[in-house]
């Protein structure tokens, strides 16, 4: 996108504008897309299939994001939305869904988490998603571990507590399914140089809860929401 661009949206997007939200030409909205930032638009013609937009100018750029991913076992479909809406709100780079043996869910539908998405980050004006990446399995995943990516994995049976487990620098959170993980997994995981197991409390917690628990400490202790450590040049 750039000043003075023209655009075209079509489908949904032209139905939602033209339709829903009755915007006609002269009409000024916000635009994001995820690489170049956040853009003020114009219509110039609207009809139901077919919005016709021009750009006036760059409002923000795009934000920086922490470098940490979303590691988690797919379970069922509202929770996994939720997962998916939540750990866009809180910033995180990249979203792994992960198949383990106890994976109750096979498949996931990106269209409709990458949808969430879109809505969560348009609702609280991010001006980036996080990467949606295909499911891989947890074993691949694990032999192809970048050498300098620390693994939190978080675990109900202990490990350090999260936030000591927290250290700067490139991370994943992994989160097991709601069945937990099998002693093999465990091993798997702990054989790997850059994995710590981290423990999110005495109270064993729903998947989508231990989610939003784990990022949270992360995005205290390693993150950006302490402002200082942001000016200081903590962020990549
Ligand atoms: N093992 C249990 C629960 C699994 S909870 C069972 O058999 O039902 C789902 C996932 O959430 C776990 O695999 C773990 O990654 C995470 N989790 C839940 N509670 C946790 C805690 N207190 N500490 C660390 N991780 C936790």
């Amino acid at each position: 996108m750039g000043e003075g661009a023209a655009l075209v949206l079509e489908g949904p997007q032209a139905n939602y504008l033209s339709a829903v939200m009755r915007l006609g030409p002269g009409a000024q909205l916000k635009l994001f897309d995820d690489r170049t930032g956040e853009w003020l638009a114009e219509i110039t013609e609207a009809g139901k299939k077919r919005v016709s937009l021009r750009i006036v100018r760059q409002l923000r750029p795009r934000e920086p994001v922490p470098d940490l991913w979303l590691l988690f076992a797919p379970i069922k479909r509202g929770r996994i939305d939720w997962i998916v809406e939540k750990a866009t709100e809180l910033g995180v780079a990249r979203i792994v869904p992960v198949i383990t043996r106890r994976t109750i869910v096979d498949r996931t539908n990106s269209d409709r988490l990458l949808a969430h998405m879109i809505e969560a980050a348009e609702q609280c004006e991010r001006t980036a998603l996080p990467e949606l990446a295909e499911p891989q399995k947890l074993d691949a995943l694990l032999r192809s571990w970048p050498e300098d990516r620390t693994l939190l994995f978080a675990d109900e049976n202990g490990g350090e507590p999260m936030r000591e487990a927290v250290k700067p620098g490139p991370a994943a959170i992994l989160i097991g399914p709601e069945g937990g993980f099998t002693e093999d997994e465990r091993t798997a995981i702990g054989a790997l140089h850059t994995a710590r197991p981290a423990s999110l409390g005495p109270r064993i917690l729903r998947a989508d809860t231990a989610v939003v628990a784990a990022i949270s400490l992360w995005m205290a202790a390693a993150g950006d929401w302490d402002l200082a450590a942001r000016h200081a040049g903590g962020m990549p």
